[in-house]
């Protein structure tokens, strides 16, 4: 079941230090709904009573138990081919993204060229506040890149699968740690 895959996603990404215990969110497509984790879940203990059904519509309201990005989720199902999507708070891929201009981040080793090529970063439209992000900005990357920083905040990959796009965000914390180890050295 598509919900069990979710919450092994959520379990690597907790292990791996890409989410602190009230971080991140994460949904999967299933036709014409898709399931969210709730709001203010902790990624590494995800239950199947902590996810939430909602329907492909935007006419539709978000139930309010839904995770606040539930929007921006909503909106990426929407304009994309993405059957999955990951939210978390690499810290790597933030510290990155505050010194990357608009031009955001290039690989330089070759498994993250050859599964990121570019990585677009954006600004936070919510600085200082721990809710829904701009669906409109998110959404307008996510069509040309399947993984985006948002400076001062975290990333979002998509992918065909939970399994997918949780590989797009180890990969971008990857790319990001080089990317900033590099930097460091000179
Ligand atoms: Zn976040």
């Amino acid at each position: 079941m598509i919900i069990d895959e979710l919450i092994t996603v959520g379990e690597q990404l907790y292990r791996r230090g890409l989410q602190t215990p009230r971080s991140g969110n994460l949904s999967a497509r299933t036709d014409r709904s898709f399931f969210i984790t709730r709001t203010g879940t902790n990624m590494g203990l995800l239950t199947r009573a902590q996810f939430v059904q909602v329907c492909i519509d935007e006419n539709i309201p978000v139930p309010p138990e839904a995770s606040v990005e539930t929007s921006v989720h909503r909106g990426v199902y929407n304009r994309t081919e993405a059957r999955a999507v990951v939210h978390a708070h690499p810290p790597y891929a933030i510290a990155l993204a505050q010194v990357s201009g608009e031009e955001g981040i290039t690989p330089i080793h070759n498994e993250g060229l050859a599964g990121l090529r570019w990585i677009p970063v954006i600004g936070t439209s919510v600085a200082g506040e721990d809710t829904g992000e701009d669906v409109a900005s998110i959404a307008a990357q996510l069509q040309r890149s399947p993984a985006l920083v948002i400076r001062g905040h975290g990333a979002f990959t998509i992918g065909g699968s939970p399994d997918e796009a949780l590989y797009r965000m180890f990969l971008l914390e990857e790319v990001c740690k080089i990317n900033a180890i590099v930097k460091s050295i000179g």
